[in-house]
């Protein structure tokens, strides 16, 4: 049993010299303490720890986007977003009032998502202090890298779910100070930071977004929030906010910024993508989910031209999958329908090259982990041992096979800083 191996040898997805994709070098990985201590090119290594001919390692992957207590609540079908939210997601998160619950089932996601490769995560937990401390504690324990928030809503939910502004800002105060204090405990093997998360402007009062653009501010702590995910949550902001914008709103808040990372953005006007690429605010795309609940096509190719750094998330559980090569295969499929429908030749289809980078490299530098999910020198060593079934490797484009014809089950093992953290059963 090889639970913390010293080399991993196969084929390697490596970042390319061509900017924001990957490519494929056969060779060996050499661990020490948690990081890649060295690659070497070559035919894999038969005397390696793991791995070998046949074998596939990749970085491990990077949800941008996705709710903690929603994992169970993946396709409750028919609803557009503000129904599904009243009646699909609302109830669910209730029952992290229960702060054993929420521990419990972090815990269980965790191993989940590890099984589907899965290594790190901006995620949100629910309104409720203690069971966001418990998920905090369940996510670190299982060695994913991750920021989780304590959802901030004050308004336009159940009133078991809204919190008045002034506790809520005051309890992502002292969660923020405790991960900070854990981390600087335990040096590495702490690896989750959090972020002050209002769910977004429809549930927070014009006092709670402030409060919550003040304490990201004042403490440099990430920000998580939604922005412009469908057509009736964009007409309702413009209701709630004397028809001010959905970026000028958390402009106003002082909610924007390097650290702050608004899910969808799909119906933003050229406007609002000049605020977010002043402010170097991140968009997280989220394919799936905006394909489930009909929201519309994120045309992420207008973003990048106007240098929006753009992540990709699961969104779990509007987003229905949870593996992020999925998630992967369905940005592409986006582009190919935003560029059906443009008439600007600048408009490009995402390539299979680009779908690996983003949902590995691409998404931890978009985030500003730098030091995660790539396989280089001195990198945490989150990695992925993968044995396809099929002859990719002479495919005339190997990566779009292996996206294309991806199968869970060919996920072998599940390393965090090196530690095995998951393995297919019966191996
Ligand atoms: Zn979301």
């Amino acid at each position: 049993m090889t639970t913390s191996p010293r080399t991993i040898s196969g084929t390697l997805m490596l970042p390319s010299s061509d900017p924001g994709s990957v490519r494929l070098m056969r060779g060996t990985l050499t661990l020490k303490d948690g990081r890649i201590e060295s690659i070497a090119e070559g035919d894999p290594d038969a005397s390696a720890d793991l791995g070998g001919g046949g074998t596939l390692v990749i970085p491990g992957l990077v949800d941008a986007h996705m709710h903690l207590p929603q994992y169970d609540s993946i396709g409750i079908d028919g609803m557009t977003l503000l129904e599904w939210l009243d009646r699909a997601i609302f109830p669910a998160e209730c029952a992290w009032a229960d702060a054993d619950h929420a521990g419990d089932m972090a815990s269980r996601v965790a191993r989940s998502l590890l099984s589907f490769g899965t290594t790190s995560i901006c995620a949100y937990a629910t309104v409720h202090h203690e069971g966001t401390k418990n998920a905090i504690d369940a996510i670190s324990s299982a060695g994913i890298r991750a920021m989780v928030g304590q959802v901030l809503m004050d308004r336009n939910a159940p009133p078991e779910l809204c919190v008045p502004a002034a506790a809520l800002v005051k309890q992502a105060a002292a969660l923020t100070e405790w991960t900070r204090a854990l981390s600087a405990q335990s040096g590495d093997r702490w690896r989750v930071e959090h972020s002050v998360n209002p769910r977004f402007a429809i549930s927070c009062t014009p006092e709670l977004l402030h409060g919550a653009g003040q304490l990201a501010r004042t403490l440099n702590a990430p920000m998580q929030t939604h922005i412009s995910e469908n057509r009736a949550e964009c007409a309702m902001i413009a209701q709630l906010f004397g028809g001010r914008s959905y970026t000028g709103v958390y402009e106003d808040a002082g909610l924007l910024g390097p650290r702050s990372i608004l899910a969808h953005g799909v119906w933003l006007t050229p406007e609002e993508h000049a605020t977010l690429a002043s402010t170097r605010s991140i968009i997280a795309h989220c394919p799936t989910a905006n394909s489930f609940l009909q929201s519309g096509d994120c045309d992420t190719g207008a973003l990048r031209r106007v240098a929006i750094p753009v992540a990709v998330g699961s969104d779990i559980a509007g987003g229905t999958d949870r593996s992020m090569v999925r998630v992967a295969r369905a940005m592409i499929e986006t582009s190919k329908r935003v560029r059906e429908r443009s008439s600007d030749a600048a408009n490009r289809i995402v390539s299979p090259a680009e779908a690996w980078w983003n949902i590995t490299t691409g998404n931890a530098n978009a985030i500003g982990w730098r030091a995660t999910s790539r396989l280089a020198p001195g990198v945490e060593a989150d990695i992925l041992i993968v044995r396809p079934d099929i002859p990719w490797a002479n495919a005339p484009d190997p990566l779009g096979t292996l996206l294309y014809a991806w199968d869970d089950r060919w996920l072998e093992r599940t390393l965090t800083m090196g530690e095995e953290r998951w393995r297919r059963p019966g191996l």
